[in-house]
C-alpha cells in the first residue's frame, strides 16, 4: 500500500517524504478524522512537530490527494478518498461521518438545475442526521424502561 502512495505523490510532483506517506496512511486507515486526530495518529508513528502535520495536510490537499470537508459548525476533517464526488452524513449529536455514494460512473449531482453560466467541476453535499448509536441511546433513553431496572 505504501508503494501506491508513493506513486501518488510522485503523479503530483511531491517528493516523498515519511510524514506524507505516514498522513495518507492514517486517512486511509481512519477516514473523516480532524487535524488533532490526523496528528495524533501520525506521532504515534513518527516524531514530527505539529506544524509539519499542517503542512504536510496542506500541501496533500493542494494537491488534491486529500479531500478537506468542513460540514457547518463542525471542524475540518479530512480524507484521503478523493476524486469520486461522494457526499458525506454527518450526525448532528456525535458528529460521526460516512461516506455516501453520488452513483457509480458518473456524478448526477454535478449536473444543477440551473448552473447560472458557471462550469461545474464538484458537488458538495452534506446529509445531516443522527446516526444509528445516537438513535438507540435516543431511544432508550426517552422510552420508560418498563422492568425498572435502569
Ligand atoms: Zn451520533
Ligand atoms: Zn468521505
Amino acid at each position: 500500500m505504501t508503494s501506491d502512495f508513493e506513486a501518488q505523490l510522485r503523479a503530483v510532483s511531491l517528493r516523498v517524504t515519511r510524514p506524507r506517506l505516514a498522513v495518507l496512511a492514517a486517512l486511509r486507515d481512519h477516514p473523516h478524522v480532524d487535524t488533532d486526530t490526523v496528528i495524533d495518529l501520525v506521532r504515534a508513528e513518527l516524531s514530527v512537530s505539529h506544524q509539519a502535520i499542517y503542512d504536510v495536510l496542506r500541501a496533500l490537499t493542494d494537491a488534491g490527494l486529500v479531500r478537506r470537508i468542513q460540514p457547518a459548525g463542525a471542524t475540518a476533517r479530512y480524507e484521503c478518498r478523493v476524486g469520486d464526488n461522494h457526499h458525506h452524513v454527518v450526525c448532528r449529536t456525535c458528529g460521526a461521518i460516512a461516506d455516501v455514494d453520488c452513483a457509480v460512473g458518473y456524478s448526477p449531482c454535478l449536473t444543477a438545475s440551473d448552473d447560472h453560466g458557471f462550469v461545474v467541476d464538484e458537488a458538495e453535499v452534506v446529509y445531516w442526521g443522527t446516526c444509528p448509536d445516537c438513535a438507540t441511546e435516543r431511544t432508550s433513553q426517552s422510552a420508560p424502561s418498563s422492568e425498572g431496572s435502569r
